[in-house]
């Protein structure tokens, strides 16, 4: 077959015009918003590769459940749906709805995380990590060290637990003290890299023989389960459900963020096989997020949610996704760019550090060249970075070894044209690199300080 690639498995059939600053309104822009792209105005954005979280196209279908919201504050219709999709892909037993992921990281932190207690991830998330520390516990990366390597790109599964590091800390810190195990698929912060069917299954088996849980963060689970299909010897022939439902039966529970995988604006949930688990749930889900059976959701939300749930389960949607990704990560290796390898499910990630290596890490290398890429282009894009990383216990700055800027393709919205331009836009940007300076902060918040920090160029 001689296409250059298979076009978008949709049409369009409604559209949302787009709108580019010149040049001297996009530096007012940026500078306006202290350097961080996540204090733009919307509408001064041209392509919006900010993240892929809640920026979702939804299908007729949905659209067509939204119409079908029931609204009753209690026992709604659309939630026994959501109830009974989340049951028959994944397999878990009980169900708290909630208005998106950190909803369910925090009821779960609540619960399960006690002061001095450690819990092990394969690399961390932001909101994931901030949960468990705000409740007193210490997260430890136990993902492969391959991980945290950007351009090492002849390994498959770069999200997998080393089962080796997760054994050391069980027999130092005794595994009454580890509550669960916090397995990301894909994780995100590695450039959403995925992790192996035999690697979770070797991490579940490692963890009841310990007694300690397993809680997936299933919010990208479709395009782990892709991965699989498509990279693990024994997998080709089955379909993304199989998959999908193999992989939670290495899991005693999992939160998501409904907004990535789940093809939809908003929700999330917290679902387990733990009775006792649930009711402490419950208890907590009507403190912050509502009833039960709506969890800050709306009914027409949880339609439109338990719909996207399907639909995202069919291999042509997830197939085009991640090669829409492909596509544009290739592209730019090809103009010599670097970039993290091999190229993940939901984004591009860009290595800031080998881009400007010019720029010490104590001046955000990722965080201004995302702002430049927007003054290039009007093209949003976001720091993974050391702003993202924060600061620990004593204050210091984390200096991950990964410093990134992700290029996000929202779900079913942008076409390969759009890719185009944002390959070309970021080619340039790399043509005058060597005129990019540093940033310092102006304001720093004392958590998660990427969402609204400010910054000077030095
Ligand atoms: C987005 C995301 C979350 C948090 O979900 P929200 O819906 O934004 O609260 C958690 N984990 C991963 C891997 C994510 O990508």
């Amino acid at each position: 077959m001689d296409y250059k690639y298979m076009p978008e498995p949709y049409k369009v059939k409604m559209v949302e015009p787009l709108r580019i600053l010149e040049k001297e309104e996009r530096l007012e822009a940026i500078k306006k918003a202290g350097y961080n792209t996540f204090l733009l105005n919307s509408r001064d954005v041209y392509i919006d590769l900010l993240t892929d979280s809640g920026t979702n196209a939804m299908s007729d279908r949905q659209w067509a459940g939204i119409m079908m919201g029931d609204e009753a504050y209690a026992g709604s219709e659309n939630f026994y749906h959501l109830q009974e999709t989340v049951q028959e892909i994944m397999g878990l037993k009980y169900v708290v709805p909630t208005h998106q992921g950190r909803g369910a990281e925090n009821i779960l932190s609540q619960i399960l995380v006690k002061p001095g207690t450690y819990v092990p991830g394969n690399m961390y998330f932001t909101t994931t990590r901030a949960h468990q520390e705000m409740n007193g516990g210490t997260f430890v990366d136990v993902v492969i060290d391959d991980a945290h390597i950007s351009d090492k790109e002849d390994v498959a599964f770069k999200g997998n637990i080393d089962l080796q590091k997760y054994e050391n800390l069980i027999n130092e810190v005794g595994a009454e003290n580890i509550p669960y195990i916090c397995v990301g698929v894909t994780v995100n912060l590695a450039g959403g890299q995925p992790v192996s069917m035999k690697n979770l299954r070797e991490v579940y088996e490692l963890s009841q023989k310990n007694g300690i849980r397993v809680m997936f963060d299933c919010t990208r689970y479709v395009e782990n389960a892709y991965f699989i299909k498509t990279k693990e010897e024994g997998y080709q022939d089955k379909t993304i459900a199989e998959i999908v439902k193999e992989m939670f039966s290495y899991a005693d529970g999992a939160t998501m963020s409904g907004k990535k995988d789940g093809i939809v604006n908003i929700g999330g949930f917290l679902a387990m096989n733990e009775e006792d688990l649930y009711h402490k749930a419950c208890a907590l889900v009507v403190v912050y997020e509502g009833m039960p059976s709506y969890g800050g959701m709306s009914g027409r939300d949880m339609e439109a949610f338990a719909i996207g749930l399907k639909e995202a389960l069919d291999f042509n949607y997830i197939k085009h996704r991640v090669e829409q990704v492909e596509y544009l990560g290739n592209k730019l290796i090809e103009a010599g760019i670097p970039i993290v390898r091999p190229i993940g499910g939901h984004a591009v990630f860009l290595d800031a550090k080998k881009f400007l290596p010019h720029i010490p890490q104590n001046e955000y290398p990722a965080q201004v060249l995302a702002a430049e890429i927007y003054i290039e282009s009007g093209v949003r894009t976001m720091e993974r970075g050391n702003v993202s990383a924060g600061r620990n216990k004593e204050g210091k700055e984390y200096f991950p070894k990964l410093e990134l800027v992700r290029l996000t393709l929202p779900r079913r919205v942008y076409s390969y044209a759009h890719l185009d331009f944002v390959a070309q836009a970021i080619i340039n940007t790399y043509n005058r690199r060597d005129e990019i300076k540093g940033l310092k902060f102006s304001y720093e918040a004392p958590v998660l300080r990427f969402f609204t920090g400010r910054f000077e160029r030095l």
